[in-house]
């Protein structure tokens, strides 16, 4: 392998840095995967995925990415021709329109300005017009611009028709609140590599009631994503369809017990309390907010470059002099804002040396930015 600085301070929105505590799980002896013991794991992955996500339903973990989930939501629920409203204000939210259009899905499109969150009266409007949606799709934390939905204001509306509710929490889960049941969400999808801090590879799905039976009407278009199989091995033998990445349950199920240790709702307090540092460090330093005030994401702060300053060599100081990764814009932002992940394992210091580093990075390039830590001090120190 070539040599690398291992030893950066990574704050970009996923993957995010992990525990030696999990990671060290990684080195743990592979076992069979159709075994007691792997059984007995990947039971007890479940249950505490079950307790993340705050479902009753069924939960599945999935050896693929968060997108391997998405895929498995849609290909499980949506056939040819089906109705299906994508709301979307960046990237991801476009990534389920992207996957329904590979299922010759109708598509409705509800999109947002980027950098504004989703207006449940619109939800309401476009179902109340078009009665024979199937499904909808939503991305709680829009990791692309720094936005968090109202996925539960929106879940009351969802269930007052006859569509399903696909929520991803990619990179909200273990983060912000999120309440599977309670928000009425039929099918949740979740990857490991963000506020769970674990490694990637690994993701979750829940099912709720509802969602199987549109499942078991529904044709499966996948043979690996095929949500039947999963269900009719685990209920049997508490076993994966096929071969599962047994080093990724370990560190999900060992990334899971320090989610549950700190406690849910502790840890939506400490990534507002970050998201709070962040912004008025930044704001501090006369920057730009890109995410409008309302919209704002807990676990990701996007913001604007001021005139001048270019992506690239911005972010290549962070990364080379500061040991620091942060992340650029994607899509029609790309070059124009940059994003900072305060997710996951990030703590206070974490976010001060960041800050640092962007206030010491601005001031190389000819931007003169000032007050950025103490500003986030001040937040910190409440
Ligand atoms: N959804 C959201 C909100 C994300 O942030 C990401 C990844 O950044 C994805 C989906 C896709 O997940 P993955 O890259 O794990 O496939």
């Amino acid at each position: 392998m070539k040599e690398i600085n291992f030893d950066r301070i990574l704050m970009i929105p996923g993957p995010t840095m992990v525990s030696s505590t999990v990671l060290s799980t990684m080195a743990y002896p592979i076992i069979g995967h159709r075994t007691k013991d792997y059984g007995n794991i990947l039971e007890d992955t479940v249950e505490k995925m079950k307790r993340v996500f705050r479902t009753k339903g069924d939960v599945f973990t999935i050896t693929g990415s968060g997108t391997a989930a998405m895929d498995m939501a849609i290909t499980n629920t949506v056939d040819k021709g089906d109705k299906v409203l994508v709301i979307a204000n960046g990237n991801f939210g476009e990534r389920f329109s992207k996957i329904a259009e590979v299922y010759g899905a109708n598509i409705i499109m509800l999109e947002n300005e980027w950098g504004d969150n989703a207006k449940p009266q619109d939800v309401k409007k476009i179902l109340e017009e078009n009665p024979d949606i199937k499904v909808v799709t939503i991305v709680h934390n829009e990791t692309s611009t720094g936005v968090a939905n109202p996925i539960k204001e929106i879940g009351e509306i969802v269930k007052e028709y006859n569509a399903l509710y696909i929520v991803d929490t990619v990179s909200s889960l273990g983060g912000d609140y999120v309440d599977v049941d309670k928000f009425n969400i039929d099918i949740c999808v979740t990857g490991s590599q963000k506020c769970l801090a674990a490694p990637p590879g690994i993701s979750a799905i829940s099912i709720s009631e509802k969602a199987w039976e549109v499942i078991n009407s529904t044709k499966s278009k996948s043979f690996y994503l095929d949500i039947k199989a999963y269900k009719k091995r685990y209920e049997s033998k508490k076993e994966t369809p096929y071969t599962p990445s047994v080093s990724l349950t370990y560190a999900l199920s060992k990334a899971l017990d320090r989610v549950l240790e700190e406690g849910l709702e502790n840890r939506v307090k400490r990534h507002k309390r970050l998201a709070k540092a962040t912004i008025a460090g930044l704001e501090a330093m006369g920057i730009e907010l890109f995410a409008k005030e309302w919209a704002r994401s807990i676990t990701v702060t996007s913001a604007k470059y001021p005139e001048g300053i270019v992506d690239s060599e911005f972010r290549g100081i962070l990364s080379n002099k500061y040991n620091i990764s942060i992340a650029g814009g994607q899509g029609q932002v790309s070059g124009k804002i940059f994003r900072v992940g305060h997710m996951g394992e990030a703590r206070e210091y974490h976010v001060l040396g960041t800050l640092g580093a962007i206030e010491m990075a601005f001031n190389e390039l000819g931007y003169n930015a000032e007050g950025g830590v103490n500003a986030a001090m001040d937040v910190l120190k409440l």
